[in-house]
């Protein structure tokens, strides 16, 4: 599916919704998160909707690596990749999942605790 109506991260591809935008390409939009939990917090998401990874197929799987090495992309320009970040995708209610659309958190510029809570 393209977009989907009601999807707020369709929306802000779409442009219909203001987002701090920190990279775009054809493929995906990266941005920054409106609650931030760490100095740098981003959000990368491709522009078509994929509602979780647990939605995502063997079609999505380039989009799916594209997202790993734009997030990468957005932590160096962020000036994280000597200090180290942390990509999340959360996959579901119970694990923490809000927004239905695919997106992965780039979480950096402070110390990150391991396990996550
Ligand atoms: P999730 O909980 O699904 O893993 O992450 C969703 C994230 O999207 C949350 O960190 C939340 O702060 C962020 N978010 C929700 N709505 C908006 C919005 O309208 N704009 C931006 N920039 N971030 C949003
Ligand atoms: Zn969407």
């Amino acid at each position: 599916m393209a977009t989907q109506e009601n999807c707020i991260f369709c929306k802000i591809v779409a442009g219909e919704i203001p987002a701090t935008k920190v990279y775009e390409d054809e493929q995906a939009v990266a941005f920054r998160d409106i609650n931030p939990q760490a100095p740098t917090h981003a959000l990368v998401i491709p522009r078509t909707h994929v509602a979780s990874l647990d939605d995502a197929g063997e079609s999505d799987e380039a989009l799916l690596g594209h997202l790993l090495r734009v997030a990468a992309r957005v932590a160096a320009d962020e000036g994280q990749a000597e200090t180290g970040y942390r990509t999340v995708i959360n996959t579901g209610a119970g694990a923490g999942q809000s927004v239905f659309h695919i997106h992965v958190h780039v979480l950096g510029g402070r110390r990150l605790a391991w396990p996550p809570g």
